[in-house]
């Protein structure tokens, strides 16, 4: 039995914060007969690392795509960049910059950034079901920097700078408290051109407490 997508994700095991977590590469070698497993078993396997300013995340998802055999010549050139890196930023005079797999010209689709974002604010479960709402089923309008929606027979209304969304259907209002995204708010997103949805969903995880997610009565 295959599945379409399989998931994986290394959070480090580090400490202040976290994620702030460096896999050597033996402990990665340990991974890839799992990868080799899961792909067997799966059409595409998304691999994410937990990002932080020292840029472990983008080494240790090309070095992982190395051991694989899956490494384009790219990521072979960026993992050299962050190599270089790494050796001059032992200097003290050398200051530390955020780094993203992006700074290292790495290939990661659009789609699996979406999905990640997306990740982090819904569970997997409603963000497959999100992606088999038919596009045909999705209107989305502007109006100013508000940008509304239907989809399928709900209503959906982002509004940036008052940092609310606005949506009608059950799931929604049992799921606002804890500001989970529902399908149909999940598909919202997805319809969106890529470049802005990242955008609005990183703005969105990064100050949810800020944020409202309310439906039209309340
Ligand atoms: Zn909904």
């Amino acid at each position: 039995m295959t599945s379409p997508a399989a998931y994986l994700r290394w959070h480090g095991h580090g400490t202040d914060p976290w994620y702030n977590y460096h896999y050597s590469e033996e402990e990665l070698k340990t991974w890839v007969p799992r990868v080799q497993q899961v792909a067997s078993q799966s059409e595409t396997v998304y691999g994410f690392f937990n990002n932080h300013f020292h840029g472990y995340a983008p080494e240790n998802c090309i070095q992982i795509l190395r051991m694989l055999g899956v490494q384009t010549q790219d990521q072979a050139r960026a993992l050299q960049r962050i190599e270089g890196f790494r050796k001059q930023a032992t200097h003290a005079d050398v200051r530390l910059k955020a780094l993203t797999l992006e700074d290292f010209g790495a290939d990661v689709p659009k789609d699996a950034l979406v999905d990640a974002a997306l990740g982090r604010l819904m569970d997997p479960n409603r963000l497959e079901r999100a992606k088999r709402i038919d596009s045909k089923d999705v209107e989305v309008t502007r109006d100013g920097e508000l940008i509304l929606a239907r989809v399928k027979e709900y209503r959906v209304e982002l509004d940036p700078m008052s940092k609310a969304i606005v949506h009608d259907c059950e799931d929604w209002g049992k799921l606002s408290g804890r500001k989970d995204f529902c399908k149909h708010v999940g598909k919202f997103f997805l319809s969106l051109p890529k470049e802005e949805a990242l955008t609005r969903l990183n703005a969105i995880a990064a100050d949810r407490d800020a944020w409202t997610f309310s439906t039209p009565s309340a």
